[in-house]
């Protein structure tokens, strides 16, 4: 089942969606890629979850990932005596470490470097946003702070310090325990929430070892200042619009998401953007107008991936959702001025692609090649082909179940599994045969096919050639 669009789909599993029949309906609406939200639920409940995304990939007859994602260093506030308090604009609050519950003047927060971090004056974000303390007095375990704006809060909402780096380890324990568990699981791609530094990115790549793809949300100011060298050491990387526009200016969002992609792009890392694409689809059948539009704008400013989260975790329209991402996506790639504004967020000539990748590219276009196939054990080679985005359908052969999923992330790229092959004339082969089984090539064309031998062996791919279909 080959997609008529680019640009893939995430979609979160959640109670609305993960029984098995459903996981099957969202594959077939689109979705190429599952995201399990580590923050809700239980080992058992994802367990189940990451086993029905593999049957459905059996059922659906293309290879699917699944992502992890880490809650990570959330701050949170404790709970109230009551469950919740209510606040007014210019009360004083206080905030300490005390494990005793809340109650109108004071609520504990177990974080110590929540203190160490604060300074006099700055501002303490409670339950994204809508509740703001400024910092009037501090100490090592204690803040009073005067309510600025907001009108309650409940247990253990979250708490953001805009603009101040947190002292704060990258993983929890519950993140660590969590990463053993996915790997066990065969996840394809591990995210890590609140990443703030490169240092977060080489931890997390230490406990993964190599067994899954690394992505870091960026969804804190911090991550955007230490951008280059978070990018650095990462696999693939999200936009994670929702956090981050919480200590971000909302106008600021739209401009972080299209540097994000930018430097995603340059480097040829997947890059996802996610949150409230279709928010309202939650609960309605069909998207705003704004939704739809703000998911078009990620299409042409060539995203590898668009995220649903509540709208197919918790909402009433999951299989809608995914589909009408899906339309909206396919109807961006139909106009034709589509590659020219995706080539103007990011000329090919900034690439500084490998020889062989760059001029694949340009053959393609000389030659009227209608299939560009890659041979690739880890997928790099697939990867800097995308970087490119050709207009030909791209096709990766890869020996590893592993890279086949996770190159389900990338822009336009189909993957198969093929058993590891020698031999130049054999290869050649084995690429028109995938490409003529999948119909990405037509009777009596061109293909063109790098690969890297020996198979198997690390490095850049080194041999280009053209192959033909059998006419019919
Ligand atoms: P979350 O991440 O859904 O795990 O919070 C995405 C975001 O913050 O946008
Ligand atoms: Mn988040």
């Amino acid at each position: 089942m080959i997609r008529a669009r680019r640009a893939r789909i995430v979609a979160t599993l959640g109670p609305a969606s993960r029984d098995p029949a459903k996981v099957v309906q969202l594959a077939r609406a689109g979705a190429d890629v599952f995201r399990v939200n580590f923050s809700h639920g239980t080992h058992e409940d994802h367990g189940k979850t990451i086993a029905a995304v593999r049957a459905a990939e059996a059922k659906v007859g293309r290879h699917l990932a699944v992502l992890a994602d880490l809650q990570g260093p959330k701050l949170r506030l404790g709970a109230f005596a009551g469950g919740a308090v209510a606040l007014k604009a210019g009360q004083r609050f206080r905030l300490d470490m005390s494990k005793e519950p809340g109650d109108a003047n004071r609520v504990g927060v177990p974080h110590k470097e929540v203190f160490a971090a604060l300074k006099e004056g700055a501002l303490i974000l409670l339950d994204d946003g809508k509740v703001k303390l400024k910092v009037l007095e501090h100490g090592r375990d204690f803040a009073e702070t005067r309510v600025v704006a907001g009108h309650g809060l409940s247990n253990n909402k979250g708490l953001n310090l805009p603009g101040l780096a947190i002292p704060i380890p990258a993983l929890t324990a519950k993140d660590r325990e969590d990463v053993v568990f996915a790997l066990d699981q065969g996840v394809d791609w591990v995210a890590l929430s609140f990443v703030q530094r490169a240092s977060d990115m080489a931890e997390l790549r230490r406990l993964t070892d190599g067994r899954a793809g690394v992505l870091a949300k960026i969804e804190k100011p911090a991550a955007l200042e230490a951008l280059d060298e978070i990018l650095d050491l990462c696999e693939a990387v999200m936009i994670a619009r929702g956090d981050l526009g919480v200590e971000l200016a909302p106008e600021e969002v739209p401009v972080a998401q299209k540097e994000l992609i930018r430097a995603a792009r340059r480097r040829g890392l997947p890059v996802i953007v996610a949150t409230q694409m279709l928010e309202s689809m939650t609960a309605s059948p069909t998207p705003t107008r704004a939704e739809a539009s703000d998911v078009a704008g990620a299409v042409y400013e060539g995203a590898d991936a668009l995220m649903l989260s509540a709208e197919t975790a918790a909402g009433m329209f999951p299989q809608e959702a995914v589909e009408m991402m899906d339309k909206i996506i396919a109807r961006v790639e139909r106009d034709p001025r589509w590659p020219e504004l995706m080539a103007a967020e990011f000329p090919v000539r900034d690439v500084d692609a490998d020889a062989l990748v760059a001029a694949a590219r340009r053959a393609a276009e000389a030659a009227s090649i209608s299939c560009l196939v890659a041979f690739t054990t880890t997928g790099q080679t697939a990867l800097r082909l995308a970087r490119e985005r050709p207009l030909q359908p791209s096709l990766a052969l890869t020996p590893h179940v592993g890279t086949a999923r996770r190159l389900a992330l990338v822009w336009g790229v189909e993957s198969k599994v093929v058993p590891q092959i020698d031999d130049p004339e054999a290869l050649a082969r084995a690429a028109v045969e995938q490409a003529v089984a999948m119909k990405l090539a037509p009777p009596g064309r061109r293909i063109l096919i790098l690969a890297g031998l020996p198979m198997g062996s690390p490095g850049a791919a080194n041999i280009m050639r053209i192959a033909h279909t059998p006419r019919r």
